[in-house]
C-alpha cells in the first residue's frame, strides 16, 4: 500500500481510539485475558499481553493504534506467559459465523481468489489446492455484501434459537456481535462451559450444524396399523431436533417446486404429488396426523426429505472456532483491519431487525477523496454507492476507509 493511503487509515483508526475510548469495554475476568493486536506498521501480531485494568487496556490502544484487537477466549493463571506455561483455568463457549463458510449464489459475482503458487486466478470461494499447480494457498478477494450479510445473519438466528432451546440458556447470556466483516460472533461465558474440553465442545458443534442427526431416531417412521402401512413423524412443536427436523421438513414443502423436489433426488411422480396435495399434508401435520396422507409418497422419500430439513434446520457455524480451547476473539468496540467498520454488539433478541451497515459504522463526518480501482455497488448507513471503475470520487470518510482497507482505492 501507498505511504499516502497507510497514513490516512492509520489517521483515522488513531482519531477513533482517541474519541470512542470509553466505548471499549472489558470481557468478564479481564485480567486473565490474553491480549493481541496486529501492528499496522508491520502488519505482525503482538500477544502474550495482559492488562489489569481497562484503563490500561484503552491507554494501549491509544497509544499503539493496532489494525485489529483481540483477547483470548480462556482465562489463564498467567495470561503473559508462553502457552505453555499460562495455565489456562477456562474457556467460554464461542461461535463464529462468517460469509466465507456459507455458500451464496451472490460469491460468484464478487469474491474472487488468486493463487500464491502460479498466480491462476477465478470467481468464487477458493478451491481446496489449485487447480493448475496443486499450491493450497490463495490470496482472496472477497466483498461484504448484503445478501451474504445476510445470510450469515439467519445462520446465527438459528444458532440462537439453538443455544436457547435446546441448551436453556436466556438471551441475556447469550452476546452476539456482528464481526466487522463477513460475520457474527456469538459468545456465553457461564461457569459451567469454562470446563468443556475439546471433545465435548466437538460434541456441541454436531449438534448444532446436524451431524449425523437420523430421522428415523427422532420420530419418523413407518409401521403397520389397521391392516395398512402408515408413515409418522415428529410433530411440528416436538422440542429439539424432533421438532426441527419436522418444521425443516415443512419448510422445505412450502418452498420447494416440483423441480426443486426433484433435484433433491425424489421421483418426479413422487415430485408431482407432493406438490399436488401439499395442502393436505401441511393440514396432517399440523393437526399430529401421519405424513403418509398421499399416495406415492413412501417412506424413502420422505427420509431424503427429512435429511434436507435437517440441512436447513442446521446451523452454519465454524466448526474450528468453537473447539478451539486457545482462541482469540475481535475485542468489541474496537475496529476491523480489513473494513474500518466496528464490530458492534446487537442483543441476541433484537438480531432480526440488526443493520450492520448501519451499526458497525465508526466514522460520521468528513469526506476523502479516493481513487477507486474497481467495486462493485454497496451501501452504507442508508446511501448507496458504486459500482465503481476507474475513477476519482470524493465520498464519506467511512466509505473512503472501507474502500481503502479493502485495497480497492487509494488516496488521492
Ligand atoms: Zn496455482
Ligand atoms: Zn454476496
Amino acid at each position: 500500500m501507498d505511504s499516502v493511503s497507510a497514513k490516512f487509515i492509520h489517521d483515522r483508526f488513531s482519531d477513533y481510539y482517541r474519541i470512542n475510548l470509553s466505548t471499549i469495554q472489558p470481557p468478564s475476568a479481564i485480567e486473565k485475558r490474553e491480549f493481541g493486536f496486529i501492528l499496522f506498521k508491520e502488519r505482525m501480531m503482538v500477544r502474550h499481553k495482559a492488562f489489569r485494568t481497562v484503563e490500561r487496556l484503552r491507554d494501549f490502544l491509544k497509544e499503539i493504534v493496532p489494525s485489529d484487537a483481540y483477547y483470548s477466549s480462556a482465562y489463564y493463571e498467567l495470561p503473559e506467559e508462553k502457552m505453555e506455561a499460562k495455565g489456562r483455568l477456562g474457556t467460554d463457549l464461542i461461535f463464529d459465523i462468517d460469509a466465507d463458510h456459507i455458500s451464496t449464489p451472490c460469491q460468484k459475482t464478487h469474491d474472487r481468489w488468486i493463487c500464491r503458487g502460479c498466480g491462476h486466478n477465478s470467481k468464487g470461494l477458493p478451491p481446496e489446492t489449485c487447480p493448475s499447480c496443486g499450491y493450497e494457498k490463495f490470496e482472496e478477494k472477497s466483498w461484504m455484501c448484503e445478501i451474504c450479510l445476510d445470510s450469515a445473519k439467519n445462520e446465527t438466528i438459528k444458532l440462537i434459537d439453538f443455544l436457547m432451546k435446546d441448551f436453556g440458556y436466556s438471551s441475556e447470556e447469550i452476546d452476539v456481535s456482528f464481526s466487522g466483516h463477513r460475520g457474527y460472533h456469538v459468545s456465553v461465558e457461564k461457569n459451567e462451559v469454562h470446563a468443556l474440553d475439546q471433545v465435548a465442545r466437538r460434541e456441541i458443534v454436531d449438534y448444532i450444524i446436524g451431524i449425523g442427526i437420523e430421522p428415523e431416531l427422532h420420530g419418523l417412521s413407518e409401521r403397520p396399523e389397521r391392516g395398512t402401512r402408515i408413515i409418522a413423524g415428529p410433530s411440528l412443536d416436538a422440542l429439539g431436533w424432533r421438532g426441527r427436523i419436522a418444521r425443516g421438513t415443512y419448510e422445505l414443502l412450502l418452498s420447494s417446486a416440483p423441480q426443486d423436489l426433484r433435484n433433491m433426488g425424489i421421483k418426479p411422480k413422487t415430485a408431482s404429488a407432493i406438490s399436488k396435495h401439499s395442502e393436505r399434508l401441511l393440514r396432517s401435520w399440523k393437526d399430529e396426523g401421519p405424513w403418509s396422507v398421499v399416495r406415492d409418497v413412501g417412506a424413502e422419500s420422505w427420509m431424503k426429505l427429512a435429511l434436507y430439513g435437517v440441512e436447513k434446520e442446521s446451523a452454519k457455524i465454524d466448526t474450528v472456532v468453537t473447539t478451539d480451547i486457545h482462541r482469540l476473539i475481535r475485542l468489541e468496540n474496537t475496529l476491523h483491519g480489513k473494513t474500518g467498520l466496528k464490530k458492534a454488539k446487537v442483543a441476541a433478541t433484537s438480531i432480526e431487525g440488526f443493520d450492520p451497515f448501519e451499526s458497525a459504522v465508526a466514522f460520521k463526518k468528513g469526506t476523502a477523496k479516493v481513487k477507486i480501482s474497481s467495486a462493485p455497488q454497496f451501501r452504507l448507513g442508508d446511501e448507496s454507492y458504486g459500482p465503481y471503475q476507474n475513477e476519482t470520487v470524493e465520498l464519506p470518510t467511512a466509505v473512503a476507509l472501507l474502500l481503502l482497507c479493502k485495497r480497492r482505492a487509494k488516496m488521492v
